[in-house]
């Protein structure tokens, strides 16, 4: 199949690369020249614009940071959905807004294209080792056409309900993960102020109650998993800016519909301040630092 894929970064890279593998043609496109030169590298075929990446495409999957992305990209100054011929089926991984979603699959139904939303969890991890979880929202028929694309880039895929359902379970997940991670942070470093291995407890916790994802395979401690981002300087991974996203957009939500969501709202205000100390770009696991004992 012929695929346009566009938005090339910590996740987009290796998911495009995984449909490359299994033998789909892709054409890549991201606005960062050293993007696309890390995708050119591994044979894939490199767009010269977003218009470009759609020429002949029969699917269309984008992976972008935020609202002002996806809506910039088919609606904005890109105006990207009169480029995508009638019949082509759009999926976007990004997580956003459910509204924006909502509001890019009305105007591309208008202009006969399915658009689905199709956000995804289990990180760089799952998305190079093609694992993700894909929570979509669509029609039956919609899942049905991703559904051969999904299975190149994950190993879980759910129909969350109509359009915008996707985005709306996603922003459940990380904020509870949002959540975890702050907790997870502050047990290990409680215990290494009691001078306990942090490699210890949180083996400890991992096979007790307390066990979670983030114990299981993302420690914020440097040095407990090898290939977690603490271990590597917090580089790469989940940007503490992006979960900043996540639970404002859970935030958003929790206000729309009138949730109690009180340690959705506490672990906002953690990582902003935590963003605002200068930690934005790293992974955002290194909200451990807002907790831990300086030297
Ligand atoms: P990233 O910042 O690493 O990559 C985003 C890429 O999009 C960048 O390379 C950027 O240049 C490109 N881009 C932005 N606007 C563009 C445009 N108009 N045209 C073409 N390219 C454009 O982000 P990421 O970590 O890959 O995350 C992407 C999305 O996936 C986000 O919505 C994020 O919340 C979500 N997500 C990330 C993870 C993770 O572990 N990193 C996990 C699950 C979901």
């Amino acid at each position: 199949m012929q695929i346009a894929f566009i938005g090339l970064g910590n996740m987009g890279a290796p998911m495009a690369i995984n449909l490359h593998k299994a033998g789909h043609s892709v054409k890549a496109f991201d606005l960062s020249a050293d993007a696309l030169a890390k995708v050119r590298a591994e044979g894939l075929q490199v767009a010269t614009s977003a218009q470009d990446a759609v020429q002949g495409a029969e699917a269309v999957v984008t992976m972008l940071p935020a609202s002002q992305h996806v809506e910039g990209l088919f609606l904005g100054n890109g105006n990207l959905l009169a480029s995508i011929a009638k019949g082509t089926l759009v999926i976007d991984s990004s997580t956003i807004a459910a509204a924006t979603s909502q509001k890019v699959a009305k105007a591309a139904e208008a202009a006969g294209i399915d658009f689905i939303d199709a956000p995804v969890s289990g990180g760089t991890g799952g998305a190079i080792a093609g694992t993700l979880t894909f929570m979509v929202g669509g029609t039956d028929a919609q899942l049905q056409r991703a559904r051969p694309l999904l299975e190149k880039m994950g190993a879980n895929i759910f129909h969350a309900g109509a359009v915008g359902a996707g985005q709306t379970a996603k922003i459940c997940n990380n904020m509870l993960l949002g959540i975890l991670m702050v907790g997870t942070s502050e047990a290990i470093a409680l215990g290494v102020a009691n001078g306990l291995d942090p490699k210890v407890l949180s083996e400890i916790m991992r096979r007790s109650s307390g066990g979670n994802w983030a114990l299981e395979k993302y420690n914020p401690f440097p040095g407990v998993h090898e290939n977690a981002p603490a271990s590597k300087g917090y580089a790469g991974g989940f940007g503490t800016d992006l979960m900043l996203k996540d639970l404002g957009l859970a935030q958003e939500n929790a206000i729309a519909t009138k949730a109690s969501t009180p340690l959705g709202g506490m672990a906002r205000a953690i990582y902003a301040a935590h963003s605002i100390a200068g930690h934005g770009g790293e992974d955002f696991s290194s909200v451990i630092k807002m907790v831990q004992k300086k030297g």
